[in-house]
């Protein structure tokens, strides 16, 4: 896989923190770090980010209305942010403003990148609620 760059890159390096933290605290004992399972789970974060459909547009997953995750790798993913978030401010203020700044950006629909993709302008359903 190549790497993840820029925004993506970032927010994959914002999940290896998450995920080393979450993974300290609770699998304690482990030889390695992050563990066998938190290192599944980083490959699976990994390769939802190549794939994700808005590229370096990519909204913050809280806010994003594909789901892209299958339903166990999202309770993982919830539990790990739970608990990490907060901690992350304290540990990683640099990425955890990043991701504030993030969450602020607009959502593009799904529908839109596929015009954008298509390379159409942006035309708006009449009757839809801009986003
Ligand atoms: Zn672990």
């Amino acid at each position: 896989m190549t790497r993840l760059k820029r925004r993506l890159g970032r927010e994959y390096r914002t999940m290896m923190c998450m995920v080393d933290i979450y993974c300290r605290d609770h699998h304690p004992g482990e030889r390695h770090r992050p563990c066998l399972r938190c290192l599944r789970f980083l490959e699976y974060a990994e390769q939802r980010l190549h794939k994700c459909p808005y590229g370096q547009r990519k909204p913050v997953c809280a806010r994003c209305p594909v789901h892209c995750y299958k339903r166990a790798q999202r309770e993982q993913a919830r539990k790990i942010m739970r608990y990490a978030g907060p901690r992350m401010l304290v540990r990683h203020p640099w990425y955890a403003l990043a991701h504030v700044a993030d969450k602020l950006r607009r959502v593009e629909h799904p529908m839109d990148i596929r015009r954008r993709k298509a390379g159409r302008t942006a035309t708006r359903v009449p009757g839809r609620k801009p986003r």
